[in-house]
């Protein structure tokens, strides 16, 4: 099963990636993930993408689409994925579908969380990570059972940098002027599934399980 996961910073698309890496056993790939890990090691790639990062700006193409299709390409994409966070605006959506099509593949579903700016931002202001595994928590509600500690892998529980609020209104405007146009791109490809984020957590899933348990059947 091949996925990409739209919907603005913050609805859902890192939770419930985990969740479903976790329950089909295919690899959950962030590309913020990705470019956090390299800054915190410090590699070139770390320290290009961080200014961009923390400006609540999209990195570079030529910094990113090569990045996820090498990493597709490893063994452990063999028999699928889940893109979190990628593609971010048209050309990315655009050359991740030729690459594939190249191999005679495609995707099977962009899921698209649907969740409303002012929900986005209630949720972005409480919002914590761990910088280990990517995994969130939140102030308003879902908090580590040990304060400061990853219930799943025992890594820090912190605020993102780019979580406050300033960077996060910056990275909305971004997300409605280059990715939301995407939803439309694949719904054009009859792939875009709308599911809706803003339910609770457990509902939200709910419905994806659904969807990808019954990929023959009616969706919109
Ligand atoms: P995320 O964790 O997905 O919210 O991404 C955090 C930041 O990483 C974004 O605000 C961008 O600066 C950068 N980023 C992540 N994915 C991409 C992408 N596909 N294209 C460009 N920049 C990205």
């Amino acid at each position: 099963m091949k996925l990409v996961l739209l919907g603005a910073p913050g609805a859902g698309k890192g939770t419930h990636a985990t969740h479903l890496s976790d329950d089909y056993g295919i690899p959950h790939i962030s590309t913020g993930d990705i470019f956090r890990a390299n800054l915190r090691n410090g590699t070139e790639l770390g320290l290009k993408a961080k200014s961009y990062m923390d400006q609540g700006l999209l990195v570079p193409d030529e910094l990113t689409v090569d990045l996820v299709l090498d990493r597709l390409k490893q063994d452990d994409c063999k028999n699928g994925w889940i893109l979190d966070g990628f593609p971010r605006n048209l050309f990315q959506a655009e050359a991740l579908t030729k690459a594939l099509a190249d191999e005679g593949d495609e995707i099977d579903y962009a899921i698209n969380l649907i969740v409303d700016d002012q929900e986005i931002v209630r949720r972005m202001s409480g919002r914590l990570v761990c910088s280990s595994c990517g995994v969130s928590y939140n102030t308003n509600g879902l908090m580590p059972k040990v304060d400061g500690v990853c219930d799943r892998c025992g890594g820090p529980v912190v605020r993102r940098a780019d979580d406050e609020p300033e960077t996060v209104l910056k990275r909305l405007n971004v997300y409605h002027e280059q990715t939301e146009p995407i939803a439309a791109y694949y719904r054009g490809l009859g792939k875009e599934a709308r599911v809706d984020g803003a339910l609770p957590k457990d509902e939200t899933y709910a419905l994806l399980t659904g969807l990808l348990g019954d990929k023959d059947g009616c969706h919109n």
